[in-house]
């Protein structure tokens, strides 16, 4: 066994692509699969935790160059992970506005603190642009702040639904999936970033985790099980691959040469839901 602290078998140097650095951090997984992604801007090698060291030090470095090679071929792939937040960026969750305001602190840490209208990020001395800093530990803010209304949402659903029982709730910060459910630990995890989604959306992930504590793939059962709840989940699901990867971002964008992103549409066109949050 060797524990995190034995950073010296991991080399943290950033990788430089195309004239870009993504710095990398390595995280440990209970998960018996080693991965690579882009976070933020930012390389995340997960390692199981029950890797030997030495086969944790060759994991690292194989997936540190794979990633590094795909990022050289196919930057496209990796653009949906954009979303960067910035000072003045506005944020809206369920018809609230938030806008962030970034300061200068004399600590070493990072922190933010979530009000009424305004996000607070207070950065460590010389960190005040590092932007994918700061959506990181905007993010994590968000999580903590929404964690009580995704938990409500989760049981309002699940009681309609299949009335499953789930130990817990956790919203987070990932790129690669909007939702996961965990069969061994009864758990659910939604992305974070579903709180810049219409509450639509938010329930149709919310109720495809709680399918799958039924039907564990995604099979013909599986989707009759999604459309009692969910009869239009075809729309949906289109909904959040057409403009999930764009989620939070619409406002940060326009001040990139002052140009407007595209705004993203609302759901007119999908009937209400009976369930709405409180
Ligand atoms: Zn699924």
């Amino acid at each position: 066994m060797w524990r995190f602290g034995k950073q010296h078998s991991f080399d943290l140097e950033p990788v430089v692509v195309n004239g870009r650095d993504y710095g990398v951090d390595t995280v440990l997984t209970d998960g018996r699969t080693a991965s690579a992604s882009l976070r933020d801007g930012r390389i995340v090698i997960r390692i199981p935790r029950a890797a030997g060291e030495e086969q944790a030090a060759t994991l690292f470095r194989n997936l540190k160059q794979r990633i590094a090679r795909s990022l050289e071929r196919h930057p496209e792939r990796f653009e949906r992970q954009a979303l960067l937040l910035k000072h003045g960026s506005i944020l809206r969750i369920s018809g609230r506005t938030f806008r962030i305001d970034v300061e200068e602190g004399a600590g070493r840490g990072a922190h933010a603190w979530v009000y009424a209208d305004r996000i607070l990020v207070r950065m460590p001395e010389g960190f005040c642009r590092d932007w994918a800093l700061v959506t990181r530990i905007v993010l994590g803010a968000l999580s903590r702040t929404f964690q009580p209304m995704a938990e409500a949402r989760v049981s309002e659903l699940n009681a309609a639904h299949v009335n499953a029982s789930i130990r817990r709730v956790r919203l987070k910060n990932t790129s690669s999936r909007w939702g996961s459910y965990s069969k061994r630990s009864r758990n659910i995890s939604l992305s974070v970033k579903l709180l810049f989604a219409p509450q639509e959306i938010m329930d149709y992930v919310i109720v495809h985790e709680l399918s799958h504590s039924m039907e564990h793939n995604h099979g013909p059962k599986f989707w009759a099980l999604v459309s009692k709840t969910v009869p239009d989940y075809k729309e949906r699901r289109r909904w959040l691959r057409r403009y999930g990867d764009r989620l939070g971002s619409e406002a940060s964008s326009t001040d990139i040469a002052g140009r407007h992103a595209e705004r993203r549409p609302g759901l007119s066109g999908l009937p209400e839901t009976s369930l709405r949050a409180p």
